[in-house]
């Protein structure tokens, strides 16, 4: 029904609605806003497995398909190529931690990039990933200097594994921006200047590398298999005459990705089938030839294996009509979150969807695919008239225009649709590739929502950035915005809904009761809540109690969910958990002063040290310095007092979990401003690549034996007053390394804190905690 350039399970109703994964693209869109990236899992799985049965096919020896994550990548879809068996490239240290977190497996990483810093190829080796493509001889020289035997034993046992990014000096028939394989291009060791047959001998004469491969990548979104078979073909050559010349063994040999996707329905279908066969059959022949065995074959393919799974959704908004010239029809998203056909003139078809009010959408829509199918509408540039064919509702010719603020931001010319109106759904399919990878905060443009689509179900896997997104990595000269009276924190007369806020030593949270809010808060709410200038200002949100999911014996357990004001989740806070269990205490609901609380990183004990409630420990659980528990990157140990750089500073980190990861920096200079160092360093510590999940940092001061002082960086949440689990952290932390001895107080900006730990390493944090207010939030504050 639906054309080659939609995903798998896409198919239109009589409505008019477009379905994508079992899930109305109308609904998806009302519930998730637009713009809006729609991926169907069955199309992103079925492309993986034909490349997979297409190598087995067509190839004799070894092989294996690496995506590129360049097209792509968030957590989700690296553990999803992870479940389908794939390796995965990347090519920067951002990419690398992201795959990283998502846990797949270092060994089956290649690193590629033509200027990583010597930072990137460090974290490189600390997680091990399997191969490191090199690209110049300036890379070539830093690893040298890393992997130097003579300093690092390990690497005498086991060198590293390295290709060669080889320029093969091959031009592709493709937009000179994605050309990559001819002689002027950036990248790579260049083959006809004897570049590349000197980086071959300098590698293979250097201690602590082994040159197992030979890679080249000669550009992006080709459709014919002639110039990818012969790029190949030369580096079998290649690696024929270092056999030759230097005994050179080739292992391993990847040419690249680059095979395209249609655009538009006058492009090729493009079948995987055809490019491995080609290309399994050139480099057969080229082996047999130069008398070489196989080689282990990876493929590289990163458009070919996305682009087709995802359709992004937009709203129509204005129009500009210029008669005889051109009508603009504009959309809530472009160049922001799609900037190729900006920067290098893609084309794409669009469709409008889920218009439901006229009897003739089902006549339009069948329209648009006749066109569409016959290459003639829905199609840029195909020079189709303005109409109003009888009985064929009214077509136009328009431009669909971004809303970002340069000329250029247009994402298709000329194209024929039905007219379009304000708030009529427009679905781009082909999307997946190149789009969001490459999304930006162009006029502070909140980057779209994500979701993954499969049989009936969606599941958000990028959520859309926030305002609070936009402020996380700014820091303001002022802490205090002299801003608007807080409308919204009077008691409302409107029909509001019931919170309370308390303070704990410098941490303030809003507790939400389920009784007055049966549904979690959405992020939305959250953040407005929590907002200082608009809402009723929190470091966080405590949504509870909720039934527990285990109860001690006296079923005394009351579970608990935390939130931080951008609206992400979170597991355990010391002050936020003692302001919890005092709420229950003032609402009579524990049975006697000690009780559980159940938060998602496990139950935790409160215990009420005076009637009023006025002092509340909390037992916070065991500390952990084991990188297994916290949980670190790479090989299990404990990380302590562990040199590393930030931002130029060299400082030692302790790694610590409390249920939530930490890294402890000691600092003796008595003038260093703790606060300082937290917030110019934090933001970068927060994504220290040894953290899978991020972590809270915190830069301390020994006081005395009992005494510390310390400034906090939250993960999720900036530069904070006070906390309880970094009070912890911080305080195992100097017990460990024998700064200080139990009980620690722990001085912050916001209040001191009282920390015991005991021989098992068991922490109980003491302190006080006040109520603030109690009132009822508007109802325009939290809506929708
Ligand atoms: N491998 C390398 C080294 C690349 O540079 C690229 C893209 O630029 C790819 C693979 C993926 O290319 P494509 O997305 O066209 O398959």
């Amino acid at each position: 029904m639906l054309d080659k350039l939609w995903p798998q399970e896409a198919h239109l109703d009589d409505r008019g609605d477009l379905w994508l994964g079992g899930c109305s693209a109308t609904k998806l869109a009302a519930e998730y806003g637009t713009p809006l990236y729609v991926f169907d899992e069955a199309t992103l799985r079925g492309r993986a497995r034909a490349y997979l049965a297409a190598l087995k096919q067509h190839y004799a020896g070894p092989a294996q398909v690496a995506y590129a994550a360049k097209a792509y990548l968030c957590r989700a879809l690296a553990q999803l190529w992870n479940e389908e068996g794939l390796d995965l490239d990347v090519v920067s240290g951002g990419e690398l931690h992201v795959a990283l977190a998502a846990g797949f497996p270092p060994e089956r990483i290649h690193f590629h990039g033509n200027n990583k810093t010597a930072g990137e190829l460090q974290e490189a080796l600390a997680a091990g990933v399997g191969r490191i493509v090199v690209d110049n001889f300036h890379e070539l020289a830093l690893l040298a200097d890393l992997v130097d035997p003579a300093r690092d034993p390990r690497v005498a046992a086991e060198p590293l594994r390295i290709w060669l990014r080889v320029a093969p000096g091959i031009q592709a028939h493709t937009h000179a921006h994605i050309q990559t394989g001819h002689l002027d291009t950036k990248f790579g060791f260049t083959l006809t200047t004897g570049d590349a047959e000197r980086a071959a001998v300098r590698a293979m004469r250097t201690p602590g590398l082994a040159l197992v491969g030979l890679h080249c990548h000669i550009g992006s979104q080709i459709y014919e298999t002639e110039e990818l078979a012969a790029a190949a073909a030369r580096l079998v050559d290649f690696a024929a005459d270092l056999r030759d010349r230097y005994g050179f063994l080739l292992h391993e040999l990847s040419p690249g990705g680059g095979w395209g996707v249609p655009m538009t329905p006058a492009d090729p279908a493009a079948p995987i089938a055809d490019y491995v066969a080609a290309l399994a059959g050139a480099l057969t022949a080229a082996c047999r030839q130069r008398d070489l065995p196989l080689p282990r074959l990876i493929l590289e393919p990163g458009r070919s294996l996305v682009a087709p799974a995802a359709v992004a959704l937009y709203t129509v908004g204005s129009r500009k009509e210029i008669p005889g010239v051109r009508t603009y029809v504009a959309v809530d998203g472009g160049m922001a979150d799609n900037i190729r056909p900006a920067l290098y003139g893609a084309q794409y078809t669009a469709l409008r969807i889920g218009r439901r009010e006229t009897s003739s959408v089902k006549h339009e829509v069948s329209d648009v695919e006749r066109r569409a199918a016959s290459g003639q509408g829905g199609v840029a540039g195909e020079g189709c008239q303005t109409s109003d064919v009888e009985g064929e509702g009214e077509w136009e010719r328009v431009t669909i225009a971004g809303k970002f603020c340069e000329s250029g931001d247009v994402l298709i010319r000329d194209i024929a649709l039905p007219r379009l109106e304000a708030g009529d759904l427009l679905a781009i399919p082909m999307a997946g590739a190149y789009t969001l990878a490459m999304a930006s905060n162009y006029n502070l443009a909140r980057r779209p929502a994500v979701v993954l689509v499969n049989q009936g179900e969606a599941r958000l896997i990028q959520r859309r950035e926030s305002y609070a997104d936009l402020l996380a990595r700014d820091l303001p000269l002022h802490d205090e915005v002299a801003g608007p009276p807080r409308p919204h924190a009077r008691p409302a007369a409107s029909a509001g809904r019931r919170f309370a806020k308390y303070q704990a030593l410098g941490n303030d949270y809003i507790v939400l009761d389920p009784a007055d809010w049966p549904e979690p808060p959405a992020a939305e709410q959250i953040r407005r809540l929590c907002d200082r200038r608009l809402g009723v200002g929190a470091d966080g949100i405590l949504w509870g109690p909720l039934p527990p999911t285990t109860a001690d014996a006296a079923g005394r357990c009351f579970g608990v969910r935390l939130f931080n004001p951008d609206g992400s989740e979170f597991e355990k806070s010391g002050n936020g958990l003692r302001i919890f269990a005092r709420y229950l205490w003032d609402r009579r609901l524990p049975a006697g002063p000690d009780f559980a609380l159940q938060t998602p990183a496990g139950p935790v004990v409160a215990h009420v040290l005076d009637a009023g409630g006025d002092r509340i420990a909390l037992d916070m659980g065991r500390l952990s310095f084991d990188g297994r528990e916290i949980p670190l990157v790479g090989s299990p140990r404990e990380v302590i007092e562990e040199p590393a750089t930030v931002a130029g500073r060299a400082l030692r980190i302790t790694a610590v979990g409390i249920g939530n990861p930490h890294c402890v920096v000691f600092v003796d200079d008595p003038d260093a401003d703790l606060a300082d160092l937290a917030r110019s360093l934090g933001p970068e510590m927060e994504h220290l690549p040894l953290y899978p999940n991020r972590t809270n940092v915190q830069f301390a001061r020994v006081r005395g034996p009992h005494e510390l002082e310390m400034a906090i960086w939250e993960r999720g949440a900036g530069y904070t007053l006070a906390s309880g689990t970094s009070s912890c952290a911080a305080a195992g932390a100097a017990i460990r390394t024998g700064r200080c001895v139990s009980p620690v107080t722990v001085h912050m900006p916001g209040g001191s804190l009282r920390v015991e730990v005991n021989a098992a390493w068991e922490a109980r944090l003491i302190g006080a905690v006040a109520p603030v207010c109690t009132g009822e939030v508007a109802a325009d504050l939290i809506a929708p």
